[in-house]
């Protein structure tokens, strides 16, 4: 092993504190630790080992037994009452060495029990063995650390997941997401948090990869919901990896992809509106045409479309300007979505100054009746058009076709039904309704 990358022999920056209070003892210690490469500092009584190991800290003391005054047992005793010293590991010399001394000595914490008279090499043999386990440790506690700092500071949401489903650990970003209080959510199980179809799925995964490791795959990332502990659903990214520590263990990443997802709905919904008069647009209406056209079809119901035309718009445009027709446009546009009440209803544009309304489950006298209610409501609006022949202010020719659609129908049909009568609308002097009847049984009245 080698922690940190530096070689113990190499390593010749270990300080060692050396206590002892016959100063030959601390003479000729001190000349081999200096011949080993190691820094030293020397004290000849507790109270000056104590003083000195809170000052410079040293990687590792060596402590006499026997001293006037504060002896080594005591020294050693304050050293480990220090929350600053209590980590520097101890080496206790003495001539002192009866089974009862040197289990003391271990009991208040020292690492090792030297004999006296000292055998030099079996010194520097000690000494280096502990500066090599004391670095090893070190390094494991600093990459422990590295590792808590990264998962509690990491934006995604990590889990460790049991093969039951338990989870084990939740990092912050995860308690947060889910709107826990730390280890709020250990022990709790997955099916807690995903719905019942999803959690099982995992769980059967889990225990696939748990009978056969080497066969298993990662499961990858997918979208989830998850429930929120306010029981919110919340759209994320679980990226799930299978990994061993003496058990097999799951490593879940959630990724928070809610500001993705709002603008994909951002998007979804502008590819349905219309951007001048922000109501649907043509291609919204014919998706939604199409699916009350197959409900109004299965329930034998009636459906009416209202196809609606500005009159005179060109000239309108001519005598404003194209911006001036514009805001007329939004206009009509708003005072005809009012009328589309129901959610079975929609209102849209259809193109230019041409509008539509789907109105489900209405036969022909009431569509012809809310149809007129939308030529009277713009008209009431009094926009002034100056130069029309027809009216002083803006006003709409309107078309109605109302349909019992058949399998042999086609949507075609009430469109062009519709137009005709709108027509028929303009022909007759504009600002008015006129209404088609269609029925595969009956022919077109307009
Ligand atoms: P009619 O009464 O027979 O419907 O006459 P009209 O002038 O309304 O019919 P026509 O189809 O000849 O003219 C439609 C006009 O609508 C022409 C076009 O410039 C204008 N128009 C279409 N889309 C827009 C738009 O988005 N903004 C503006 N300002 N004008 C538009
Ligand atoms: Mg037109
Ligand atoms: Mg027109």
């Amino acid at each position: 092993m080698n922690p940190g990358g530096t070689s113990f022999t190499t390593r010749r920056d270990a300080a060692i504190l050396i206590v002892d209070d016959a100063p030959d003892n601390l003479s000729v210690l001190r000349k081999l630790m200096v011949e080993q490469g190691y820094q030293t500092f020397v004290a000849n009584s507790g109270e000056r080992a104590l003083d000195i190991a809170r000052r410079v800290l040293p990687d590792l003391i060596l402590l006499d037994v026997i001293m006037p005054g504060m002896d080594g047992f005591e020294t050693c005793r304050q050293l480990k009452a220090n929350p600053v010293t209590q980590s520097i590991p101890v080496l206790f010399m003495s001539a002192r060495n009866g089974q009862d001394d040197v289990v003391q000595g271990f009991e208040l914490g020292a690492v090792d029990y030297i004999s006296k008279p000292l055998r030099m090499a079996e010194v520097c043999a000690r000494v280096r063995t502990q500066l090599q386990i004391r670095y090893a440790t070190e390094s494991q506690q600093e990459q422990a650390e590295r590792l808590r700092t990264i998962v509690n500071n990491m934006a995604e949401g990590l889990l460790i997941i049991e093969p039951d489903g338990r989870i084990q650990f939740t990092n912050p970003a995860c308690d947060s997401y889910l709107g826990y209080m730390a280890h709020e959510l250990a022990g709790k199980s997955i099916s807690d948090l995903l719905n019942p179809l999803v959690a099982q799925e995992y769980l059967e995964y889990f225990s696939r990869y748990t009978a056969s490791p080497e066969t298993a795959h990662s499961h990858g990332t997918r979208e989830v919901i998850i429930r929120h502990r306010t029981g919110k659903s919340v759209c994320m990214d679980l990226t799930l990896t299978p990994m061993f520590l003496r058990q097999p263990l799951f490593i879940g990443l959630l990724h928070d992809i809610t500001h993705h997802k709002m603008s994909e709905d951002a998007l979804q919904r502008a590819a349905m509106i219309d951007p001048l008069t922000k109501i649907a647009n043509r291609r919204h209406f014919d998706s939604f045409l199409e699916k009350e056209w197959q409900r109004a079809m299965r329930n034998g119901s009636a459906l009416s479309l209202v196809v609606l035309d500005v009159d005179h718009f060109k000239l309108y445009n001519d005598t404003l300007g194209h911006a001036a027709g514009d805001v007329c446009l939004q206009q009509v546009a708003q005072a005809i979505s009012t009328h589309a009440l129901r959610v079975t209803d929609l209102a849209a544009r259809y193109g230019g100054e041409e509008f539509v309304l789907l109105f489900a489950e209405t036969e022909a006298d009431s569509a012809y009746l809310l149809a007129e209610s939308i030529r009277s409501h713009v008209e009431s609006l009094q926009l002034p058009h100056p130069k029309s022949p027809t009216s002083a202010w803006i006003t709409v020719s309107i078309g109605v076709a109302t349909m019992h659609p058949q399998p042999s129908d086609n949507i075609e049909t009430l469109f062009v039904a519709a137009d005709r009568a709108m027509y028929v609308a303009k022909e007759g002097g504009r600002n008015q309704v006129r209404a088609t009847r269609h029925d595969s049984r009956t022919a077109i009245r307009a």
